[in-house]
């Protein structure tokens, strides 16, 4: 892990850190389970955060144990372990990054810093948007698709097998689409594409954007 990416991935707001008390804690979402409809409806909120999310924190806390990870930070483990601890660490900091950069209010594009960094890698929002969902749409299998900044400040759009971040490979994780079946099924069957398409309508892209470092 680069020195220089380390203190922009110990500053990310995702929702939990290990303590000495022990245990992550389960994401509280700080919306209604019903507030992302019509994109994400209820009940797969309720499922995708209320169990498979709440069975990846068990799994890490399980995993834990005894290891030289205990008292690692979130992010610091996702990039150090190996095995069943990478897969349910990296799923913890998957999905409190992914229900967190979303909002009833979010949508349009982002502003600032991101928004001129997106601009002058795809040229447009649009192209970018395209770029981001075709990666999602060609990701064999599950996984995640990501929109990352490495240490030199760059933007990538990154597709991640299974449960991995672009923490992996020493960026920072800005926005995270999940394209398991679990996250899309109950409300769009096999049609991914229509999917991501519709999450950019709640997109926090202030989120998002304090996630970026200049
Ligand atoms: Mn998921």
């Amino acid at each position: 892990m680069s020195p220089l990416i380390f203190p922009f991935l110990l500053a990310l707001s995702c929702g939990s850190i290990t303590t000495p008390e022990g245990g992550f804690k389960h994401l509280t979402l700080p919306y209604a389970t019903d507030a992302l409809e019509p994109y994400i409806s209820r009940e797969t909120v309720e499922y995708h955060h209320g169990k498979h999310l709440l069975t990846y924190v068990n799994n890490l806390n399980k995993a834990i144990v005894g290891t030289p990870h205990a008292h690692q930070h979130l992010t610091q483990i996702v990039a150090e372990a190996e095995g069943a601890l990478f897969n349910n660490a990296g799923q913890v900091l998957n999905h409190n990054l992914y229900f967190l950069q979303f909002s009833p209010n979010g949508g349009g594009r982002p502003k600032g810093a991101l928004g001129m960094a997106i601009q002058k890698e795809w040229g447009s929002f649009e192209a970018f948007q395209k770029a981001f969902e075709t990666q999602g749409l060609a990701l064999f299998g599950s996984g995640w698709v990501w929109l990352a900044q490495d240490e030199e400040g760059a933007l990538h759009i990154l597709q991640e097998p299974n449960g991995s971040n672009p923490v992996k490979h020493g960026m920072v994780p800005l926005l995270g689409f999940d394209v398991w079946e679990h996250a899309y099924y109950l409300d769009y069957a096999n049609r991914r594409a229509d999917h991501l398409t519709s999450l950019w309508n709640v997109v926090d892209w202030n989120v998002v954007g304090a996630r970026f470092h200049q």
